[in-house]
Parts: structure tokens; sequence; C-alpha cells
């Protein structure tokens, strides 16, 4: 095992392994099959790029798109390591010269699709010494997964032409048929499962209910704001949307751009890449978004609406913080989404699953129990304990008796026969003297103005918390209209009372605690203050590496992840050795750029 780490401090620059980064390892290394499940972020590559390291020839790398595979090509070149792709894109004088080599046995790594593979088993990968397959999302394998590709079935030839070499394969989402399917479909050898936890405690989680559009965009602009000069992604429901709040941040001088399917492919390109090299800060973009992207330091991710599922979900926030440092997330969840929600639920032809799916969304949304839990049982996991690290952890529910106010607007449901829905109810709660309600003679209720101590926004929380609790329910079919329950009546004729949750304001500050946890990385982001010294040294690093990024070619976060900038602010090394010891420097990037930015850091701390 020394050696193995050994070899990832010199290759890759890291000290340890993550959490069954090993067991994977050795396993390959022991040339058996496998399935490794690891969340988004949690270090899948090195499963594979480490043992392709150890064991002699090149090892075959399986990825759906061809910007991953160049991201990663990337990644490894620099670190000194010698990796390639074979796709489609290349010329075919460009794809004979790539053959010949590799034939030669010039690279360690070599990454194609699965169609490419399927071509070249029997000419190219025969002639070939290979050491290993690896088969990234493979999800894709299953019809059972959420991203099926055809393409991806037919790779049971793998095992079938070399029964000896070791496949591992990689996926970040497989439930149980799934894994199974997986397994079954490529032909796996007595595979061993390896499933790390799906926790991601470096992710914070907020969710803000009952905004509406002119709070939640006055929301969104203060929290990137206060998140200046870091990436974040915007998802939304519909391409309009996208398109507006990219406007709509660009007049307010945040760099972003829209992304969705509707937008043609060039525009797209764009903003993909300014988005990867840092060139502007938000992606407005509906869930077509991300998929085909490695940013490992994107800081936060908002949801301007609610997700139809908690996989979609989980998979979207998971684009944040796959460096390990905190980031946030943040879902704003309104009735109009569920209805819209519900719609498509409707229309897709697989009612059940999916209004099941909505559900337990909603429910995910609604809840006043840890969030984190939530999730890591829904896909699960046991959470013994809750996460701190989430907008009810941060600020836990207080309860106080909420009888009186239930009645107030139970009775004002009644006197309107059941008849509006929540905005025109509060109004009349508040007598807000709407011209409507006037026309409707709902200022002559007894109610009319009752609930006038409480602000709007107020009123709507406590209904919906009336809804989870069950005093009273809304006529989806009807116009979205409210009606008292049996409970309710309950309440309202005080042979029940009814506890409610305190309001609070949502987005809170993070938790002073910052630890490594038990179930996976958590690395804070140093809180430094503005003008300080460290900042300074920050912003020059930060420079330094886009410098050398643009004379590369390469994303800045593949020269070195936001991690090892902030170690090097830090920790100050001013000697190549002491530079050795950040997180992310391995030989070869020791050699490259240890100069330059121990240079830069005397520099800095001279002036
Ligand atoms: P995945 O493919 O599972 O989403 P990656 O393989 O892209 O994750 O790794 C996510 C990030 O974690 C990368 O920035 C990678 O360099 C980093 N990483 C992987 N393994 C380690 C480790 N053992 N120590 C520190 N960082 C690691
Ligand atoms: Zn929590």
């Amino acid at each position: 095992m020394q050696e193995l780490t050994l070899l990832l401090k010199k290759s890759f620059g890291f000290d340890s392994f993550r959490p069954l980064q090993d067991e994977v390892i050795r396993r390959v290394i022991d040339k058996k099959d496998s399935l490794a499940l690891m969340p988004t972020g949690g270090g899948k590559s090195i499963c594979y790029q480490l043992p392709a390291l150890y064991l002699p020839g090149t090892a075959i790398v399986v990825s759906p798109l061809i910007a991953l595979m160049k991201d990663q090509v990337n990644g490894l070149t620099l670190n000194g390591i010698p990796a390639a792709t074979l796709n489609s894109m290349m010329t075919e004088d460009a794809r004979r010269q790539l053959r010949r080599q590799c034939v030669e046995g010039k690279y360690k790594l070599l990454y194609m699709s699965p169609e490419t593979l399927m071509n070249e088993l029997e000419g190219l990968l025969s002639r070939m010494d290979v050491s290993l397959v690896a088969i990234d999302e493979a999800h894709c394998v299953s019809r059972w997964g959420h991203d099926f590709r055809p393409e991806y079935a037919q790779l049971s030839a793998v095992k079938e032409h070399f029964p000896g070499l070791p496949v591992v394969a990689l996926t970040a989402t497989a439930d149980k048929i799934t894994r199974l399917d997986i397994i079954d479909k490529l032909k796996l050898d007595d595979p061993q499962i390896f499933i790390s936890s799906f926790d991601r405690p470096n992710l914070s989680l907020t969710v803000r209910r009952g905004l509406d559009k002119k709070e939640k965009l006055t929301a969104i602009v203060n929290f990137i704001r206060r998140r200046k000069g870091q990436s974040g992604i915007l998802y939304c429901m519909k391409r309009a949307d996208a398109e507006a709040l990219a406007a709509r941040l660009r007049a307010g001088s945040i760099r972003a751009a829209a992304y969705h399917a509707g937008l043609p492919a060039a525009e797209r390109e764009r903003a993909q890449d300014d988005f990867i090299n840092d060139r502007i800060e938000v992606v407005c973009a509906t869930i077509a978004f991300g998929m085909g992207i490695d940013k490992s330091n994107v800081r936060w991710i908002i949801h301007y609406n609610m997700p139809g599922s908690i996989e979609n979900y989980y998979q979207e926030i998971g684009r944040a913080g796959r460096d390990g440092l905190d980031s946030d997330t943040l879902l704003f969840y309104s009735l109009a989404d569920l209805v819209l929600l519900r719609r498509f639920a409707e229309e897709s032809g697989q009612n059940d699953v999916n209004m099941e799916k909505l559900d337990r969304m909603q429910r995910y949304c609604e809840t006043d129990i840890c969030r984190r839990r939530i999730l890591l049982n829904y896909f699960g996991e046991e959470a013994e304990h809750d996460c701190g690290n989430c907008d009810v952890c941060r600020n836990p529910p207080q309860r106080f008796d909420g009888s009186i106010l239930v009645q107030k607007a139970l009775s004002a449901i009644l006197r309107t026969d059941e008849r509006v829905g929540m905005n025109m109810l509060i109004d009349i709660l508040r007598a807000s003297g709407r011209a409507e309600l006037r026309q409707l003679g709902y200022d002559k209720l007894k109610t009319y103005g009752a609930g006038r101590d409480l602000p709007f926004n107020i009123w709507k929380e406590y209904l919906y918390q009336m809804l989870q609790l069950g005093y009273a329910e809304i006529d989806y079919a009807n116009a979205r209209t409210l009606k008292v329950t049996p409970l309710g009546r309950k309440v309202l004729f005080g042979e029940a009372g009814a506890m409610l949750t305190v309001y609070r304001e949502a987005e809170q500050p993070r938790p002073a605690k910052k630890e490594k946890t038990e179930r996976g990385v958590r690395q804070p982001i140093r809180i430094v203050e503005a003008g300080s010294p460290e900042e300074t040294l920050m912003d020059s690093l930060r420079q330094l590496r886009l410098r050398i990024a643009q004379k590369e070619g390469v994303p800045a976060y593949i020269i070195f992840s936001d991690d090892a900038l902030h170690e090097m602010a830090h920790k100050k090394p001013l000697t190549p050795e002491a530079f050795a010891t950040i997180r992310g420097v391995g030989d070869v990037k020791l050699q490259r750029y240890g100069a330059v930015f121990v240079a830069l850091i005397c520099h800095v701390l001279k002036a």
C-alpha cells in the first residue's frame, strides 16, 4: 500500500486516498472485476488512473463525451502522464498516427467512446498491451438508469474478447436494479461492488419557499454578489427564464450567459467554454447544462424552480464542490412549480413513478428535519446525525401554539365557500382592499382583516405549514382553491390545537465549525478578509494560474484546483520543498510550476 500512496503523491500530489479509492485500486491491480459507485467528486478517476500507472501496458477508458475525455487527458498530461483520446473528431491521418503510437506502448491511458472501442476491438486493441478497461458513467448501459445509451449496451463484447482483463465500471448514479443490470450487461466476472457514501458534506443545503418572482431575483442577486468571482450555475425549468435571468444578471454587472437546448450550438459552446475558463461567473441553464463538464471549482448551484425528482436535484447540486471545498446550494420552491411539474408528470406516460418522485421531492422541500438525512435516506444510506450544514440544522424549528392563527385562516376559507386560492385568502386576511375582493363581497366577511398584523410572506409560510400539517388542502383540479380538511375542522372548532413552526428567514451564515467528517471530505474555504495580505496573495495566485492556463490552452482548474491555491495562500511555501507538500502538487507540477509560484509568493510577501 505504501507503494501506491507514494505513487499517488508523486503523480497527482495527493497525500492520501479518499474512501474506497484504495480498495478499488487493489482490486484492479489484482486483475479482478469491480463496480464502483461514488458520488460526483468522489474521486472515481484515480480508481483507474493509478492502476494504469502501476500496471504495465495501456489502460483503456470508455467515456461517453469527447469533452470529458479531453479534460481528463489535459489533466493527466499536465501531471506528466502520457494519455490520449482516440475519437471521431480526429482526421484519419491523426488517428492512424495515434494507433501506431498506441501499439508502440507510448500511452498509459487511452480514452475512447464506446463506439470507437467496438470498432477497434479486433484491430487496434488486439495489437496493444492493454492493462485494464475502465467504463466511466457505467449507468449508461442500463435501461433502468436515467441516461441509457445503446452504444454502451454493446460493451459486453469487452469481456467476451478479453476474458482475463480486469474491468472496472464506475458511476455516480445507480440504484439496485441498475447496479445488477450493469453487472449483467457488461458480463462482469464475479465483481466486487464498492459503494461509497453518497454524502457530500461540503455542500450546504438551503430551501426557500413562497417567494415571488421579484423577491427571488433580489435574493439571487444578493446571493451572487456575496460570492464575487466564484463560479455557479442557476438552473431554471423554462428556457425563457434562463435567458431573462442571464440578461438581468448582466444588467447588474454579473458576468452571466444563458444555456439551453434551444440556442444555436455555437452559442451553447461559447457559454460552456467561457464558464469553464472563468470568463463568465454564472450560467443560467435548463437541465441541458452540466453533463459534459468536469469543472472542479463550481462554488454554488441555485435552483430557480423545484426539480422533478430527488435524483435530478442531487445530480445537479452535485456539480458544485467537486474539489471538496465548501459550496452552497439554494433551491426555490413554489406552488406554481409544483402545479407545472404535476402536469408534466401526468403527461409523461409514467404517471405513477413520476408522481411518486415528485411527491418525495416536495416532501424534501417542506421538511423540518435535517435535509441531508432525508437525501441520504432516499439513497438508502443510514444517517444517524443531523448534518449541521443545512438550513434546518442551522436554524432548528421552534414551535408555538398557532391555533388562533390557523382558526382565522380556516374560518376565512369556509366563509368564501372554499372558492379562493392562497394569494386571495391572504389578501382577505390582511384586508388588502383589492378591487376584486370588494366586487366579490369578500370585504364584508367577518374574517376580513383578521390577520392584518402579519406580513404577506409570513402568512404564506403559515399556510404552507397548514397544508403540510393536513389542516387544509389544495384542489389542484379546481383552480388551486383551498379546502378545509376534517382535521382542520377539529382545529377550527377547538377540538384540537395546532402547533406551528416559527417563520425563519433563509440563508443563514455558515456554521463556524468546520472539520473533515468521517463520511467524506470537507475542506472549508478559508474566510479571507477583504484587503488582507492573504486575499492579496490569493488574487495574485489566481491571476498567475489564469495566465498559465491561457498560455497552455487549458482551463485554470486543471493547472491547480482552488483547494491547492487556498493551501498555498495559507501555508505560503517559500521553497520548492515546502511547495511540494501542497495538495495537488505532484513531481511534474512541482518541476513545471514550483519556481514561478514560489517566486510569486516571495514577491507578494515582501511587498
Ligand atoms: P468523479 O469522477 O468521481 O466526479 P474526480 O475523479 O473528477 O471525481 O475527482 C474529483 C476531484 O477530487 C478532482 O479535483 C480530483 O483531483 C480530486 N481528488 C481525487 N482523489 C483525491 C484524493 N485522494 N485526494 C485529494 N483530492 C482528490
Ligand atoms: Zn442538516
